[in-house]
Order: C-alpha cells, then structure tokens, then sequence
C-alpha cells in the first residue's frame, strides 16, 4: 500500500475493524458511504462550540452558525460549478430534492396530455414522484429503455422526447449498471423541445467531477452521505430563474417574507425552499467533505476508480456462473458492479460473502422496474470508492469463489 493511498485510509477509522473475525472490506459504498474523521469532526465542532440556529439570530453563536452554514453553500455551488449560490437549495438528500420538483414545479407546469420522459434504469427516487405527478396530473410518464448491454438507448431517447415533453429526467449515474448517461446531450435534447432538464445525480457526484453549467441541466439533485459527508442532507441545485417561479414545497419557519392572518409572501431563493430549522451541523459537514474530495481532486478519485474496476470487472467475468448487469468494456463501467452467481440467490451470496467480511449489498437497489427489465428479482451488488484498492477488489472475488465452494 503506498503511503498516500495509508494516509486516505487513515482517516476513515471505521474502515480498520474486523467483521466476522476477517478484516472488513467496505463494497457498499452505492448505499451509503464512510466518512474520514476530518468531517466527523466538523460536526463535533459544531455541536461543541457553534450550535445555534441560523438566520434573524444577532448573537455570536447564530452569526457563526449562519456563517458556517453560508460558506458551507457557497462550497457545493463551486464544487459543482453552479453560477450562483442561491441555487444551491439543501434538502434531506436525493429523493427529497427530486420530490421538491416534482411537488413545486411539476404541479404549476404539468397539465393533462403533457409527458413526462425518464429511463427504465431509474432509481424508485427519480420514478416515483414522476409517476404519481402523472397519475395526479393525467399527464403520460414514458421511459427511454437500454440497449442489450446495459446503456442509455440514445435513439430511444430521440423518439420519446417529443414537442409534448415538459420535464425530461435522468439518473447522470445507473446505481445497478454502474454506466455513465450523457447528460449533456440529453439535456440539448429536451431543450430542443423546450422541455426542461433534471438530473439525478445521487451516483455521479462522490465519483466525477461534475459542472451543472456545461452540462446545462435546470435542476440537479445529490445527496451528502454518498459522498462522505453526513446523512440527512442533500443538494438541489435549480438554475435561478426556474426556482424563482416555483412555489415554495414547504411552509413555516425561515421562508417567509410576511405572515397576515389570512395570506403570505416568501422570501428569496434559495431560503424560500428551505423551511424550518435546517440540518445545519450536516450541511457543515457536506462543506468539509467538499474540502476533502477536493484535496484529493475529483479528477483523480474518477482515475483512480476506473483503474480499480478495470482490474476487477474482467476477474468477475472469468468466474463461471456469473452474470454481471451493464457494460463489460470497464471503459463504459464504474466502480458499481451488479452481478449475480447462477443457482444462488443474491441474499444468500451477500451473506456468505458478509462471512467473509466483505460488505456488498443484495436486493431491487430501489429500481423495481429495472430488475423487471433484467428479469431478475434482485442483484448482489459491490461498490467502490476511493479509500477501497486492489486488496479490497481482490478480496471481493476470492469470497465469491469461497461462497461457491461453500454453497456447492
Ligand atoms: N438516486 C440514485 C441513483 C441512488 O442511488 C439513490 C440512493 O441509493 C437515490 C437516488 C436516493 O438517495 P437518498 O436515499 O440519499 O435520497
């Protein structure tokens, strides 16, 4: 192990223990992932010193804390290139983010016989919302399919977004078949037919270096816990003037400009979105994550995870009974690998490899409708990251012939 890929290691102290007396091999990372001690200890800092509430407060520690969590904005809008950090809304992650559009947007835009386009490989996050705005709506929900070996069907997409298209939305990132879409292209495309353009990019954002201005998408969403911050807090990012038009998702507290008896006016972007107390110390702690993944440079944790699965990807082909969802080419594939093993429930397969101490996760992964697509009923599925290496991806395929021998 070279000494900079120890000192990354280093910080992420509950990677160094032992499960099921074997060292742990952390593969879950699609789920969630680990966070270095550099961000567990903003939040210490901030509950120990800082906390207070944020905004309308004049003593010291609600300026501060304000101030924290201001600065905090202004480091996701330049990690993802956004021109203004008040389009930068937090949320509680992803799915609140993408339901945040549908419920704001989608129901003054949305009108019966309008469509809706989105892809057969979307997570339950970016389906849901859209199917029941369509159902609310009497609006039509259509799915871009993929081709046989796991990639957006680019011609599909041609022939589903239309002049009745209003919203095209798209995961940047499959969280099953681990490939890439092209962002950039559909965005044009939905744009060619004034439709607008969302992104879930739940599975992008830890993993590439991601800029919301070149891909000109109006709305793009995240979440801080996949990408070594806390869990509880997300990012919607909305081109500013598509959020100044929306209605407010939620009232209360914070997103009010003034309050008579019997009506309201709302503050400005982005506080108009964010009603109530806020998750303050989690935004915090999603700002020293950005410090950290910055440090390390996204260009280079995206390098580095495509050398990763360009050496495992082939080991997890050879292994007879094998089946691995998406591109075989590790040009086309990140670092998530959905595979099953023949005669084996996936369940079954992530136990044993548990056994092993090799944490993978098994089931639907929230996409329903892909697993139908597939013809399965569930995947194991390993995940990497940029604090996993080749032992780590070595150790995955040994417990993967463990189990069979085990289950033979
Ligand atoms: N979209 C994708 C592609 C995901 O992988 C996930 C989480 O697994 C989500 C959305 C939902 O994210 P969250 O649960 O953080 O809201």
């Amino acid at each position: 192990m070279d000494s900079k890929f120890q000192k990354i290691r280093n910080d992420f102290p509950i990677l160094n223990q032992k499960v099921n007396d074997e060292s742990l091999v952390y593969l879950d990372n699609a789920a969630t992932s680990q966070k270095p001690q550099q961000v567990i200890d903003a939040l210490i800092n901030y509950y120990q010193n800082d906390n207070a509430n944020t905004r309308r407060s004049v003593h010291t520690l609600g300026e501060r804390a304000t101030e924290e969590f201001e600065a905090a904005r202004e480091k996701v809008q330049k990690f993802i290139n956004a021109e203004q950090s008040r389009e930068i809304v937090f949320t509680k992650g992803t799915t609140d983010s993408l339901n945040l559009i549908a419920s704001t947007y989608g129901e003054v835009n949305i009108q019966a016989g309008d469509e809706i386009v989105i892809s057969i490989m979307e997570h339950h996050s970016n389906l849901i919302p859209w199917q029941q705005l369509a159902l609310r709506k009497k609006a039509t929900l259509k799915y871009i399919d993929i081709t046989s070996d796991g990639q957006l069907d680019m011609q599909d997409a041609r022939k589903k977004i239309t002049d009745k298209t209003k919203v095209v939305s798209i995961a940047h990132v499959s969280n099953v078949l681990g490939v890439t879409n092209d962002l950039k292209e559909i965005a044009k495309l939905a744009h060619t037919h004034n439709a607008i353009m969302v992104a879930d990019g739940a599975q992008a954002v830890p993993h590439m270096s991601v800029d919301v201005q070149d891909l000109d998408v109006d709305f793009y969403a995240f979440s801080s816990h996949k990408m070594i911050g806390p869990m509880g807090v997300g990012v919607l990012y909305g081109k500013a003037n598509l959020l100044k038009q929306m209605p407010p998702y939620q009232f209360g507290g914070e997103m009010i400009d003034f309050v008579n008896q019997y009506d309201s006016t709302w503050t400005e972007i982005p506080w108009k979105f964010e009603a109530g107390t806020q998750n303050v110390a989690g935004a915090i702690g999603l700002g020293k994550a950005v410090d950290y993944l910055n440090k390390i440079g996204m260009q280079n944790i995206a390098n580095y995870e495509h050398n990763l699965v360009s050496y495992v990807l082939p080991k997890l082909l050879e292994i007879e009974g094998i089946t691995v969802y998406g591109p075989h080419d590790s040009n086309y594939h990140n670092g998530v690998i959905s595979f099953n093993l023949r005669g084996l429930h996936p369940h079954d397969l992530a136990t044993a490899l548990d056994m092993d101490g090799v944490a993978v996760r098994a089931g639907h992964h929230c996409a329903q409708p892909l697993m139908k697509k597939l013809g399965v009923v569930a995947t194991a599925r390993a995940s990497f990251y940029f604090y996993n290496d080749k032992k780590d991806a070595y150790m995955l395929v040994k417990a993967i012939y463990d189990a069979k021998e085990f289950f033979k």
